[in-house]
């Protein structure tokens, strides 16, 4: 399947904000064996975007739109779309009842714009928005498909996925992918590891790429459903975790300070003396149970001996848990080419360390996923 993206929106014109939509939906579409084979970007003009649409319609089977889906671009893209293929647009009831239900909870007025929103074009697919109020659609026409996707991207990403990609997937040879992720283990370690499956691969391939301080696995199958692609995937997948699973932190779109707090049950507090409290933020962002509360951010002086640096990771891993009333205290410390991470609960401490360059700047980013993997194979 050939397939056209076109964003939409003047600020992405002007340079205010870069189109991440389009780079989204590439890695997704490929990954799911589909040729991406063209990306415009197109402000907002009515007349521009329907040349743009009608040339893409002329040469591929597929076009895919993101934004101008909204109220706050007039429907732009709905109301162009309409025009090309010739359709009406019509109240979709699922959408006007979701979004009477939204303003009901809010117990905020309904507009008629909002009502608006539940317009779509005339025998499209209604592609649910989980996340916002505006739905996509997925329409056919001559053998051609057309989707509208929102513009924020998270509702764009969430629908991409889970709503308009099952269109894509389900035909007589399809292409299905899982990324692994693996973090504090390097990409030659990795290759080294996996060397006689990746000589030996064929369905599912085996792709490793590096990330930023981290590797991910790319294993892609193809059969003819999504559900044979899985099996063929399943026990590939078990015989790499047997041999670097300590490594891994799970598949596809999840970071692994989420993969970590999804998995912590104990409250604890960070003493950080390596990431200028880098580390605390991308934790709190999923802290959905509240459980880290506080962080001291402190460079340490370098130190000598060994043992200064056990005491050292006691007692400030001792301070933060004192001083936010947590379970646990963790300690994070840089000492020469070593990095040291102290865990505390019931006055015993642990210890792990791992070597690390004397580069600040990558000490500062290495450290974090390192010290996060450690965390989550130590809580699991
Ligand atoms: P709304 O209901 O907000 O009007 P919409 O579907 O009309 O939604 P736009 O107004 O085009 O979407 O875009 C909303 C916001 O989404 C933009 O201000 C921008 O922050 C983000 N956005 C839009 N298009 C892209 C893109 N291609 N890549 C990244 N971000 C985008």
């Amino acid at each position: 399947m050939n397939i056209s993206i076109i964003a939409v929106g003047s600020e992405l014109l002007l340079g205010q904000i870069a189109n991440t939509n389009g780079q989204y939906l590439s890695k997704l579409f490929n990954s799911a064996g589909h040729n991406v084979v063209e990306h415009t970007v197109i402000g907002d003009n009515p007349q521009r975007l329907e040349r743009v649409i009608n040339k893409a319609l002329e040469n591929y089977d597929t076009v895919i739109l993101t934004g101008g889906l909204g109220p706050t671009k007039d429907d732009l893209t709905k109301h162009t779309v309409a025009k090309v293929l010739d359709r009406d647009l019509v109240i979709d009831q699922n959408a006007l009842d979701y979004i009477e239900q939204y303003f009901n909870e809010q117990n905020v007025e309904m507009t008629p714009n909002n009502r608006q929103q539940a317009l779509v074009i005339e025998g499209a697919h209604v592609l649910d928005n989980k996340v916002g109020m505006a739905p996509g659609m997925l329409v056919q026409q001559h053998g051609k498909q057309i989707a509208l996707l929102p513009g924020p991207p998270k509702e764009m990403k969430s629908m991409a996925k889970e709503a308009l990609l099952p269109y894509f997937i389900n035909g007589e040879n399809t292409i299905f992918s899982e990324l692994l992720r693996f973090a504090g283990i390097g990409e030659s370690k990795v290759e080294t590891e996996l060397m006689d499956l990746i000589d030996q691969q064929t369905n599912p391939t085996i792709a490793p790429l590096a990330g930023s301080h981290e590797v991910n696995v790319r294993l892609t199958a193809s059969g003819e459903t999504q559900q044979v692609c899985e099996t063929l995937i399943a026990p590939l997948k078990e015989e790499i975790l047997e041999r670097i699973g300590k490594y891994y932190y799970g598949s596809d779109d999840i970071v692994i300070e989420q993969a970590f707090m999804n998995n912590m049950t104990k409250t604890f507090a960070i003493y950080d003396g390596v990431t200028d409290g880098i580390l605390f933020y991308r934790m709190k962002n999923f802290d959905n149970n509240q459980l880290l509360q506080g962080m001291l951010s402190h460079h340490t002086q370098f130190i000598d001996e060994r043992d200064i640096i056990t005491s050292q990771l006691s007692v400030s891993a001792q301070i933060v848990k004192d001083m936010f009333n947590t379970e646990i205290g963790i300690s994070v410390i840089h000492q020469h080419d070593t990095v040291y991470l102290g865990i505390l609960e019931n006055d015993e401490l642990a210890v792990q360390s791992f070597k690390m360059t004397q580069r600040r700047h990558l000490i500062k980013s290495r450290t974090q996923n390192y010290v996060l993997i450690r965390l989550l194979n130590w809580f699991k």
